[in-house]
């Protein structure tokens, strides 16, 4: 049934937010205001296209968190599709498609909408990443994901241990979306090292039939992830090289 296919919080009234899939575990996040809607690190278009038009939403933005291609290969062809859209993401000379690059600090604001984002630098994943965040959430593409973190591509252990630090200290009731799911495994990797934890042994078990488990809050990653908990940056090194061997 639908109750254990999603993860439900409370949403502000105005604002509904949804997940599109996309290949095998990426997730395009869909923020909708009325008939607008604006979304992030489409991967592909067709999904896209297909959803914004069955519901009738126009699209008014689209965010990018990083260069990958899961996260941007469907950006051309939704802006063929929506030639007023409005495009923003990192400074990054192989994008081809036109957009308004941001920076640590910025704020931006969609058209059409009440929507506005603050944008936080986040190397580590690769160097160019960076997450949007307003009051209430946070999309933060692959640098934070539920009780894990992105692999390690192109920054350094510090440069990723300093960004996750930025993410740990917004405020604990920020909504976590991040691009993948990749939940349970992450949580069975975390019961490795921390299995006498008993709000991750309750995450496991409130999670482990759930199919689509975004978003999280940052007061259980907080509790949860180990590597937000992790208190030095030898400590976080050791527990991201585990991980990549698990
Ligand atoms: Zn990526
Ligand atoms: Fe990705």
């Amino acid at each position: 049934s639908d109750v254990y296919k999603r993860q439900t919080l409370p949403q502000n009234n105005n604002i509904n937010i949804f997940p599109i899939k996309a290949f095998k575990d990426n997730y395009i996040w869909v923020i909708q205001e009325k008939l607008n809607g604006i979304i992030i690190d489409p991967g592909e278009a067709k999904p896209v296209l297909e959803k914004l038009k069955r519901q009738n939403i126009n699209l008014m933005a689209i965010l990018i968190t990083h260069k990958h291609y899961d996260h941007t290969g469907g950006v051309e062809e939704l802006i063929k599709h929506n030639p007023d859209v409005q495009v923003f993401g990192p400074e990054n000379i192989e994008f081809e498609f036109k957009y308004t690059v941001v920076k640590e600090g910025d704020i931006i604001s969609i058209h059409g909408t009440k929507v506005k984002f603050s944008v936080i630098e986040t190397p580590g994943h690769t160097l160019d990443h960076i997450v949007y965040v307003d009051k209430d959430r946070l999309f933060c593409g692959d640098t934070l994901f539920a009780c894990g973190c992105g692999k390690l591509f192109e920054g350094t252990y510090v440069e990723m241990f300093e960004s996750l630090s930025k993410i740990s200290s917004l405020d604990p009731k920020t909504q976590i979306y991040c691009a993948h799911e990749y939940t349970k495994k992450n949580i069975q990797f975390a019961l490795t090292l921390d299995k006498e934890n008993n709000q991750l042994n309750e995450r496991y078990n409130r999670l482990k039939h759930v199919e689509i488990t975004i978003p999280s809050i940052l007061k259980e990653e907080l509790e949860t992830n180990p590597f937000l908990r992790a208190k030095t940056i030898e400590e976080f090194k050791l527990i991201r090289k585990r991980k990549d061997e698990f």
